[in-house]
């Protein structure tokens, strides 16, 4: 048994401007660690371990100090992890949603649903990941709080259950009213929505959350305060703590006596004279100790963890131990991958960690052929980090990289040329889109590959990745070929 206090390790997710930013901010600043404009300034007892981070950071520059944030409050550990890239998206930011055990979903009152906040909430469904809804900015002028609450609804096929009502937006906003209590002191009007929201949408089922099947919805606003308390009371009394992983050959209790983690970001040194990573483990079991040894399954000796990067706020205390639901930094020189598992006796192994199906294909074109040897590295780091993935065509020698978002091609490219000193550029790939395939009967899989070789690739780990030109064409020849599978995600 630990005496850790109990973890809630969370993420925002969001379209970009709905305010994720402020209310991080202001979940910090309730919680005591103080992070303004990028900068941590913690407090007391805490300077030792930020001290410590600090340095790292400084050695190795590598900015980690806004990728997990910890913050306490009434006895409780939360982790918020930060979900990269705000114009863009990378693998980085899906494979974070891995390593929550649920999601805030900021909306913009007067915006309602956007793209991103949508495809987010695709993911977190992918893993039934529990998910707590802030509808910001009520302080402006936004659509009604009934249309709002349908768009979530309809758009999201999710049930919707309004835990507190706004009085009034922009202007004429007068205070937040908790569903279920006394209404007699309301406005009529405001009486009178609360009353029909209260027939009209469901009650609060905490299953249904726990299960992603019905979001309970707070409104509010992060800059002006209103609401933020309410919310983090939510996610204190509700969101699920740290829960059993699947893996194999059984799924892993954070009761589990042993420390066993998965790796679910790598992040590069952006100082290119310095080859060190930061691999970003979650803790899913056991009590982690400064010094531990641990081995990634599968491959790999034990590594001799001495000095990981911890994060935490406030407790000096614990600053050389973790718990399950942490997050722990473990610098290493690119022994560690995104979906390892850690363990101390390398007997278990996490599954369902996904990669996900590329959006954006591009052919690489090398200026110099004779740095063939070094591209082929720099491709298979990059994948290893989920910077990019890569494809190796069965036909042709064009080696043809996949992205997510757009902002990944130029993060490959400046990297090549600044730590691989290969310069290529990108050229349009005759595909847009990639399926990892696979069947029950290797016959069937084998006449598949054997019809389509033209369209056959590997992925860095050797699956057969179907290329197709559009996702109609994926849904065509899935449809010709029934005893085939066609993922958009492949599990490690
Ligand atoms: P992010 O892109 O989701 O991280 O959004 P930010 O937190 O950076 O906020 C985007 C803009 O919206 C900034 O100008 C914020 O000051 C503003 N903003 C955030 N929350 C609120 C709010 O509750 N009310 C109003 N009026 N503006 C807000």
């Amino acid at each position: 048994m630990t005496t850790a206090s109990p973890r809630r390790t969370f993420a925002i997710i969001s379209h970009p401007d709905a305010g994720k930013t402020t209310l991080t901010e202001k979940l910090l600043l309730k919680g005591g660690a103080i992070h303004l404009a990028g900068e941590v300034k913690a407090r007391g007892q805490a300077r030792r371990a930020r001290s410590d981070w600090m340095k790292i950071e400084q050695q190795r520059g590598i900015s980690v100090t806004s990728s997990v944030m910890t913050f306490e409050r009434q006895g409780i550990t939360f982790n918020l992890l930060d979900t990269p890239g705000h114009e863009d998206f990378s693998e980085d930011t899906y494979r974070t949603l891995t390593a929550v055990d649920s999601a805030i979903m900021v909306i913009d009152a007067a915006r309602g649903i956007e793209a991103q906040t949508r495809k987010l909430f695709e993911v977190c469904r992918l893993r039934s990941v529990p998910i707590i809804t802030f509808i910001n900015k009520v302080d402006r002028e936004g659509l009604s709080p009934f249309a709002l609450l349908d768009e979530i609804a309809d758009k999201l096929a999710l049930d919707v259950s309004p835990r507190m009502w706004p009085i009034g937006m922009g202007g004429t906003y007068e205070g937040l009213h908790r569903i279920g209590d006394a209404t007699a002191a309301l406005p009529t009007a405001v009486q009178e929505e609360v009353e029909l929201a209260q027939v009209g949408y469901p009650d609060f089922d905490v299953e249904a959350y726990q299960h992603g099947d019905l979001t309970p919805v707070f409104f509010g606003s992060a800059l002006r305060e209103y609401g933020v308390d309410d919310l983090i009371d939510a996610i204190a009394t509700h969101a699920p703590p740290p829960h059993a992983l699947p893996a194999e050959p059984a799924p892993v209790e954070p009761e589990h006596p042993e420390v066993t983690g998965f790796v679910f970001k790598v992040q590069a040194n952006m100082d290119p004279n310095h080859r060190d990573r930061i691999a970003f483990m979650r803790l899913v079991s056991g009590t982690f100790r400064r010094g531990m040894k641990l081995t990634p399954t599968g491959h790999g000796k034990p590594i001799a963890i001495h000095s990981p990067i911890l994060f935490f706020a406030q407790q000096r205390e614990l600053a050389d131990e973790a718990y399950p639901g942490d997050i722990i930094g473990i610098p290493n020189h690119g022994t560690l991958r995104v979906g390892d598992t850690l363990s101390e006796r390398a007997d278990v192994r996490f599954t369902g960690l996904p990669n996900f199906a590329p959006e954006i294909l591009r052919r690489v074109a090398l200026k110099d052929p004779t740095k063939t040897k070094q591209l082929r590295k720099a491709l298979d780091d990059m994948a290893e980090e989920g910077v990019t993935q890569v494809f190796y065509p069965e036909i042709g020698s064009n080696w043809i990289i996949g992205v997510v978002g757009q902002l990944q091609l130029d993060v490959l490219l400046s990297r090549l040329d600044a730590e691989y000193k290969v310069a290529a550029g990108l050229e349009p790939s005759p595909y847009d889109t990639a399926r990892w395939i696979s069947a029950s009967d290797p016959a069937k899989l084998k006449a598949f590959v054997d019809l389509n070789k033209g369209a056959m690739a590997k992925d860095r780990d050797g699956n057969p990745v179907f290329l197709a030109k559009s996702a109609w064409e994926v849904g065509y020849v899935a449809d010709r070929y029934p005893d085939v599978t066609f993922a958009a995600t492949r599990e490690r």
